[in-house]
């Protein structure tokens, strides 16, 4: 029998909307709820439990009980080995809908959500849990009369707070290291998406993980996010989302217990072409992929194209040409490439960047509108501005969304200004023959991350974070790792 299509499947969905907490599936204490609306068509989807600060230091004392009393950090690498494997056969076993969940709460296509916010998030447990027992120390340079050695120890209670673009992935960029190294977990998803963060609680507690171990807290930011953010029983905020909210993070940890802040903040990611580009339709590819993927909402989206003057016109025929194929359409129906932003206030965001980027005097080459409105849900055409200058606010600050605007420069010295003329350094890519100049902009970016010739080439094994104001602290990779834990040096004196 054939699986009942995406639309056909959601009369039988439970949707998930209570709070897990030290290991049991439980409303807000006050009752509270929140709605939560499906950027698809603008209706109410369920009610969520809101976590009042109660709910909070709840979850965060459960965390810390389970944490002291080495209920899950003295387990054996082995042990820990298996229950995060088997964490992920079950996240695969329920793959399907995760992804109706995950297309339902963002708006993002189900075939994205199907083909790779699900498998990277089941990746990534399984990555994480192959390599917990591969860390090691240090032994230092002692004396005949001593032994000194450095040891990774977990932090303690790791308080997790994700935004709503890629729910469950960055939820895992963030759990997973923060389990493998032994600590507990207290995961706040954004109130736009908490459904996958709910059934991963869920799914924790029937892969074995013990009460306490990971709990998920859904709630307003400025309610749920700050006490969380605020508690004296949660040692590390890792975060990914806003600029302000970051900087608020900080303020929450010097008022409270200076715990460790970890910060993932977006960027205005530029993407340089150079007339030498060795493949102008792999480029343009990646220029129309590299801003629009995911409605635009991405923390690296390529939202400045830098193209060198003398094949500005040619380029960016071709760049139009890719984006006209990417039509708003149903996030449910398979063939959709593009869906709806993830909420009112987002795709309302949107459209004032796209209102003001053209009273500064940017020309508009493709989209603008708001489409689909029939069905009541957040639709925002791709959208490209050419004739940008350094100024306008296209240039200047993240819209996080389907946005593109377009600069020309002569000649890579002008390119790197233009590139690195931006308060954020998450991501940046060049695309040039020449094996010097792509080793000169790698060098020259002032990015996290440098892509030569394609756009976001890399993966787990490779540290992901940013420079300047995109934040710092990395996920992904080792390094991830070591991010949840505390070294400690032990000097032995042989007697
Ligand atoms: P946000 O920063 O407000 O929300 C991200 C997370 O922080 C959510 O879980 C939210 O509930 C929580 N939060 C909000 N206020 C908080 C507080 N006072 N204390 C603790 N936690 C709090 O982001 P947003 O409002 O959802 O989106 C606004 C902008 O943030 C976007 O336009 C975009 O520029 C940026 N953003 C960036 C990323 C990224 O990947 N870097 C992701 C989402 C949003």
């Amino acid at each position: 029998m054939n699986a009942p299509s995406p639309i056909d499947a959601i009369s039988t969905l439970a949707l998930p909307g209570r709070a897990v907490i030290d290991g049991a599936l439980v409303g807000a204490a006050s009752g509270a709820t929140f709605d939560n609306v499906s950027p698809r068509d603008g209706k109410i989807l369920n009610r969520v439990a809101a976590c009042q600060a109660e709910d909070v230091a709840r979850a965060a004392a459960g965390a810390r009980a389970a944490f002291e009393d080495g209920r899950w950090r003295d387990q054996g690498p082995r042990a820990k080995k298996a229950a995060l494997f088997r964490l992920a056969e079950l996240m695969t076993r329920d793959a399907e809908e995760l992804a109706l969940l995950e297309s339902l709460d963002t708006g993002k296509p189900i075939r994205d959500a199907r083909a790779v916010d699900i498998p990277l998030a089941i990746g990534t447990t399984r990555w994480y849990a192959e390599a917990l027992d591969k860390v090691y120390g240090e032994v230092g340079a002692s004396p005949i009369d001593r032994l000194s050695y450095a040891v990774h120890e977990p932090l303690g209670v790791i308080g997790a707070i994700v935004p709503w673009n890629f729910p469950l992935h960055m939820a895992m960029w963030k759990v997973a290291p923060a389990l493998a190294m032994g600590n507990s977990v207290v995961l706040k998803p954004a109130e736009q998406s908490p459904m996958t963060a709910l059934k991963l609680g869920e799914l924790a507690l029937e892969a074995g993980l013990p009460a306490g171990v990971l709990n998920v807290v859904p709630g307003l930011g400025g309610v749920a996010g700050e006490a969380l953010a605020l508690s004296m029983d949660v040692d590390m905020i890792a975060f990914t989302g806003s600029g302000p909210v970051g900087r608020r993070l900080m303020e929450y940890s010097a008022r409270s217990n200076l715990k460790r802040i970890s910060l993932e903040l977006g960027g205005k990611s530029p993407q340089v072409v150079f007339a030498d580009c060795p493949d102008l339709d792999a480029a343009a590819q990646a220029a129309a992929w590299g801003v629009f993927y995911n409605q635009g909402e991405v923390c690296t989206a390529a939202s400045r194209l830098l193209v060198e003057a003398s094949i500005k016109e040619d380029f960016l025929e071709r760049v139009v040409a890719v984006a006209r194929g990417m039509v708003p359409g149903d996030p449910l129906d398979p063939d959709t490439v593009f869906g709806a932003m993830v909420s009112e206030r987002q795709m309302n965001t949107a459209l004032s960047y796209i209102a003001k980027a053209g009273e500064q005097g940017a020309r508009r080459v493709l989209g603008g509108e708001r489409v689909r409105r029939e069905t009541g849900g957040f639709y925002v055409e791709p959208t490209i501005f050419d004739g940008l200058e350094p100024d306008h606010v296209l240039a200047r600050e993240e819209v996080f969304g389907p946005v593109l605007g377009v600069q020309t420069f002569t000649g890579f010295d002008q390119a790197m200004a233009l590139a690195n003329d931006t308060v954020y350094g998450l991501a940046a890519g060049l695309w040039t023959a020449d094996v010097n100049r792509a080793l000169k902009g790698a060098r020259a970016l002032k990015a996290g991350l440098v892509w030569v010739n394609g756009w976001d080439a890399c993966d787990i094994t490779m540290p992901f974070g940013g420079f300047k104001q995109s934040g710092f602290g990395r996920d992904r990779s080792l390094h991830a790792l070591h991010k949840y834990a505390d070294l400690k040096s032990v000097s032995v004196t042989l007697r």
